[in-house]
């Protein structure tokens, strides 16, 4: 028999060679290594008031949702966060999905049938660009923030009448890689002029940006405008799990009929529906974790950039240092986790540019001697790789 596999382990070994290579490292319960690379920006993943909200929600309901939305997986839970993360982003309504990725790749399919024209930005997150693959429409990358592009696109756009479905604008609010902010306002605009939809993923922006964490699409003003549809996770800022479409109930409505991945995926857990609505009364309860988020982002690019390295400037918790190689970016990682820090190692193809880099985040629970210890560290590290 020939080797059925030998695809794949040569595959491999090109991964291997050109340093490429992802591997999975579990983390113990009773880790102890200072976490620079979670996503859990305000520290609540582990809060007693969001673990107590998750124990007591699968206490009552059991493990699992049951069965998908539409069958016997809506308890009143997934409705009252709904109506909790509508009022509190600034949109009439909500859908919960089983994780961002999802809400993403549902929206973006769900609105841009065949016929659609979607307009994406290059650094836009995998699941909205998974989104732009899955739905039938045409697609056009626009350069990284160019809103000119944007609005050339919409121009050269096919004015066929039979076609009713508008176009589509998709963009991450704060960019993943090296978070930055999009051009929400300006975007807009332009969708506007063109009677066109504009989704941002507020994935990075909920919990961090804007007035006590409501989010990139609030600070711009644009919470709750009819042609705007916004999508976060429940992962980061609100430590849980699971993700949410957010926008006028014609969207909601629209979504929970045609929306693949909300119509044929299983409920979210109740337990993470819980720990998401607690960590949402929290972050309501305190407003002011969302700017200690963003300060302490901005003292770990300071301190960085003062020792010399290449530094992103942060708009929300990321900050990440363009290292270059892949193999050097991996090595700095290794190093600084033996080291007892663990950062994210970003190489190609998760980076624009093919340069690789070392992304931090910042966590409304890290104290300013914590961030100080991690540059300390990164500078120490990069100096000797
Ligand atoms: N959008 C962005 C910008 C993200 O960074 C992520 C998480 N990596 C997602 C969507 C997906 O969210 P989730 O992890 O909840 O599937």
């Amino acid at each position: 028999m020939t080797d059925p596999l030998a695809p794949l382990r040569s595959v491999a070994g090109a991964r291997a060679a050109a340093g490429m290579r992802r591997t999975l490292r579990p983390r113990s319960v009773d880790d102890s290594v200072l976490d620079l690379a979670s996503n859990d920006y305000l520290g609540l993943a582990r809060d007693p008031r969001v673990t107590e909200a998750a124990a007591a929600a699968a206490k009552a309901w059991g493990a699992g949702a049951t069965g998908s939305r539409l069958v016997t997986g809506s308890t009143v839970g997934h409705h009252d966060l709904e109506d909790a993360l509508a009022g509190f982003i600034g949109t009439d309504a909500g859908l919960v999905f089983s994780s961002g990725y999802l809400a993403n790749l549902g929206a973006v399919t769900a609105l841009a049938g065949p016929g659609t024209l979607i307009v994406s930005d290059a650094q836009n997150h995998a699941s909205l660009v998974d989104g732009c693959r899955l739905a039938r429409g045409e697609v056009v990358v626009t350069p990284h923030r160019d809103v000119a592009a944007v609005e050339a696109a919409l121009t050269g756009r096919s004015t066929d009448s039979s076609s009713a479905a508008p176009a589509l604008v998709v963009t991450d609010s704060v960019f993943s890689v090296d978070g930055d902010l999009a051009p929400l306002a300006d975007l807009h605009a332009v969708v506007r002029r063109h009677g066109a939809l504009l989704l941002v993923d507020d994935a990075h922006g909920l919990g961090v940006v804007g007035e006590g964490g409501r989010g990139a699409v609030h600070a711009a003003g644009l919470a709750g405008e009819p042609d705007v549809v916004v999508t976060v996770t429940l992962s980061k800022s609100l430590g849980a799990q699971g993700g949410a479409v957010l926008g006028d109930p014609v969207v909601i409505e629209h979504l929970v009929n045609t929306a693949r991945a909300f119509i044929f995926d299983t409920g979210l857990a109740p337990a993470a529906v819980a720990a998401a609505a607690a960590a949402l009364e929290v972050l309501r309860a305190q407003p002011q974790l969302a700017a200690s988020v963003r300060s302490g982002a901005e003292r770990l690019a300071r301190t960085l950039a003062a020792g010399g390295l290449r530094v992103t400037e942060p708009s929300g918790a990321v900050v990440s240092v363009l290292v270059g190689e892949p193999g050097r970016a991996l090595d700095g990682a290794a190093r600084l986790l033996e080291a007892g820090l663990r950062v994210g190692c970003f190489r190609p193809p998760s980076v624009p540019d093919d340069v690789s880099r070392l992304r931090l985040t910042a966590r409304a629970d890290l104290t300013d001697a914590d961030l100080d210890r991690a540059a300390k560290a990164v500078l120490g590290v990069l100096a000797e790789v």
